[in-house]
């Protein structure tokens, strides 16, 4: 007689894997979901908020780590000026701890319900002052990650090549569990804010190009209207006061996108919808050459304090040679108002510019080789906007724009993988090392790093 197998018995039986959601609120509850011998469902995703605008943060037939859970701020010492967090922290809560004992972080970031693993994981850029300090990822002194086999793996800037390739790693090295950053007394700025056309714009860009300020800008195509604001450090600031920031940041971000909503909705005919929304972004963004919001700190200023992704906002960023954008952005009004002639769409929100400074201590850097300026595309209107995202993607390559792999929709892998060159190799190669059998790469990952 023919002897049975095991599985035919039916006493072991495998099941499928099937695909889930784990949300882990410790190290050891983090580490069993990545245990190797556990029979998970792949590929394996870690999310932070999840505010990114591609699929690189989710695993829809795989598993889902979500970071969230692992919310504690171990420790802040204010002596060596560094702090130690769990990656699932969100900014605007570290930024307030921080406040509490006179400290910051170093550079602005907007957009503060994300993570801290999201925030180091994938680019977190705002406008930094002096060419200093543009990405969040830069500050980080060493980090505990969770390895693709469920192992503990302490990385520090004693090893510069494997920290400069877990910076910005979109997850695909390991899960980040914690990380120990610099941070410095809070530090307050001046803020001027202008406003002016398309084309005075661009002659004070050329002048900008090499300042020792931060910039940051509103920029309204349909209306040919820039609204600038210039940060710097002054040796006479006054006091900085967090309430004018916080009611200009409800007003862009949560009173426009909603009342525009609501436009889309109920108002049909599009010249009349547009140009109250015009006029709407026009008057708040106005609002802000107040002189309350002369003074600002990187606490203050921080922006965008919502805990949750606000719904159907829809964005993708392009980053530009900081050196041509004073003709990239005249022909990015240009483009915008062909392709509304065109295709009848339009985005109703204005677009948000910043320069990042040149960064090179991530391997997957945006701004590895010099200065750019990050250009924010956001609208609220759904139904044209794939198709507006895959005309701005042809508009960008024809003007050398770098995309983020998290904020930019629409890109050819080709380009893409000209775009960051060697670089891509050298991180695909330590790749493979680190997870050979591509257990944290979903599809849309795949597409550029297998
Ligand atoms: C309205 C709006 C405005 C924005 N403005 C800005 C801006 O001004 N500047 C800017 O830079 N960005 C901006 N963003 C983009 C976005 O907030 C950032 O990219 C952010 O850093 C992502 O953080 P998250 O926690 O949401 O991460 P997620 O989107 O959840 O994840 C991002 C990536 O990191 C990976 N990841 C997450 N956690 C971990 C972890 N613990 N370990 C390893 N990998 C991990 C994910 O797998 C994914 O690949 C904006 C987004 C929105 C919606």
């Amino acid at each position: 007689m023919k002897s049975q197998g095991f599985r035919d018995t039916g006493m072991i039986v495998r099941r499928p894997a099937r695909s889930g959601v784990h949300a882990p609120t410790n190290l050891a509850s983090l580490m069993r979901c990545l245990d190797g011998n556990r029979n998970v469902a792949l590929p394996i995703r870690p999310q932070g908020a999840g505010s990114s605008a591609t699929d690189c943060n989710l695993a829809t037939s795989g598993t889902l780590i979500k970071t969230s859970g692992l919310d504690r701020i171990i420790r802040i010492d204010a002596d060596n000026r560094t702090v130690t967090v769990e990656a699932g922290v969100r900014l605007g809560e570290l930024i307030a701890s921080l406040a509490e004992d006179g400290l910051e972080l170093i550079g602005n970031f907007d957009q503060t319900e994300r993570t801290l693993g999201g925030a180091i994981a994938a680019p977190c850029m705002g406008p930094g002052i002096g060419g200093r300090a543009s990405m969040l990822s830069n500050q980080i002194v060493s980090m505990k990650v969770v390895t693709t086999g469920g192992k503990v793996m302490n990385v520090s800037n004693t090893q510069q090549h494997l920290l400069s390739a877990f910076r910005l790693s979109y997850g695909m090295l390991g899960i980040i569990y914690e990380v120990t950053m610099r941070v410095r007394p809070t530090t307050t700025f001046t803020a001027s804010h202008r406003s002016m056309d398309i084309d005075t714009f661009a002659t004070v860009l050329d002048r900008l190009a090499s300042g020792n300020v931060g910039l940051k800008f509103y920029l309204m195509p349909y209306r040919n209207h820039v609204y600038l604001d210039l940060r710097h450090y002054d040796a006479n600031t006054g006091n900085a006061y967090s309430t004018p920031w916080k009611i200009k940041d409800w007003g862009e971000s949560t009173v426009l996108p909603n009342v525009f909503k609501s436009l889309n909705r109920v108002m049909p005919i599009p010249s009349v919808r547009y140009q109250l929304m015009d006029t709407l972004s026009a008057t708040t963004h106005g609002l802000v050459n107040s002189k309350l919001l002369r003074n600002g700190n990187n606490a203050a200023a921080g922006g965008r304090h919502r805990r949750r992704k606000p719904g159907n906002l829809l964005y993708s960023t392009w980053c530009f040679p900081a050196s041509d954008f004073s003709v990239v952005v005249k022909a990015y009004a240009r483009f915008c108002r062909e392709t509304f002639a065109h295709t009848a769409y339009r985005c109703d929100l204005p677009a948000v510019g910043y320069r990042i400074a040149r960064d090179n201590s991530a391997l997957l850097s945006p701004s590895f080789d010099e200065p750019l300026i990050a250009l924010q595309t956001t609208s609220t209107q759904k139904r044209g906007w794939e198709g507006f995202a895959l005309d701005l993607s042809e508009f960008a390559e024809n003007w050398g724009g770098t995309p983020l792999f998290n904020q930019t929709l629409s890109t050819r892998d080709a380009y893409v993988s000209q775009t960051y060159g060697g670089r891509m190799d050298f991180f695909r190669k330590i790749r493979r090392q680190l997870d050979p059998d591509n257990r944290l790469l979903n599809p849309y990952l795949a597409r550029y790093f297998q």
